[in-house]
């Protein structure tokens, strides 16, 4: 596991070097909660547009969700999609918000995850994006830009789930260290190791890619 860690490290320190200074939105604990909901499956522009219509609605007291006819939450967030899933996960989560607000301040990462996923359609990848950016903990979302990336790069051991991976994330690197990784694999993805055409000349990578090694020229 040493020559992983050291592949990670190695990864790491060029990405740092590509994108010296990673974006990092600011967001309230709640609004993180309300926005990661809302962004799966879709892009966060759909998300960001659905929170302001949200805004909207409560008057920026996301709060009083569950307290509203579930037809204008629809129509608010209907842009994301799976918009009745969405909402009952929204619902359950804001019905007990301030009491799960605290306690994901006070809970280790670990039982942060436990807490949020026992909700309805909040799955580990997105209890650990809440927890991440939330609430500052350690823990090592991964997207499908993150799946794509890391699996080009060799980074998943053979028999892992990305679960797995994650977790050796959070045991071995900090949460400084794992939220900028995060971060910055995302947008490798998104800016040069597209889906269907990886710009593998541009890449700071390349020479240390199996995927590229293989399969480009
Ligand atoms: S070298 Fe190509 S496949 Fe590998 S990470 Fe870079 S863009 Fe993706």
């Amino acid at each position: 596991m040493r020559d992983l860690k050291e592949r990670i490290e190695k990864v790491y320190r060029r990405l740092l070097k590509l994108y010296p200074e990673p974006h990092r939105p600011r967001r309230t604990p709640l609004e993180q909660a309300v926005f990661t909901v809302l962004s799966q499956n879709t892009t966060d522009k759909n998300a960001q547009r659905c929170v302001e219509n949200l805004k909207k609605l409560t008057g920026g007291d996301f709060l009083k969700i569950p307290l509203l006819p579930k037809e204008k939450v629809i129509e608010a967030i209907r842009p994301c999609g799976m918009f009745n899933q969405k909402y009952t996960a929204l619902k359950a989560l804001l019905e007990r918000w301030p009491e799960v607000e605290k306690k994901l301040k006070e809970l280790p990462a670990k039982e942060g995850i436990k807490l949020l996923t026992s909700f309805p359609f909040i799955g580990s990848k997105t209890a650990r994006v809440i927890l991440t950016f939330g609430f500052n903990k350690n823990t090592f979302p991964i997207d499908t830009h993150c799946k794509r990336v890391l699996k080009r790069l060799g980074l998943i051991p053979e028999g892992w789930s990305f679960d797995d991976f994650s977790e050796f994330m959070e045991e071995n690197f900090s949460g400084e260290f794992n939220r900028v990784f995060h971060y910055n694999l995302i947008r490798l993805g998104r800016e040069i190791c597209g889906a269907r055409k990886p710009r593998c000349s541009e890449c700071p990578l390349r020479d240390i890619c199996p995927y590229a090694n293989l399969f480009q020229p």
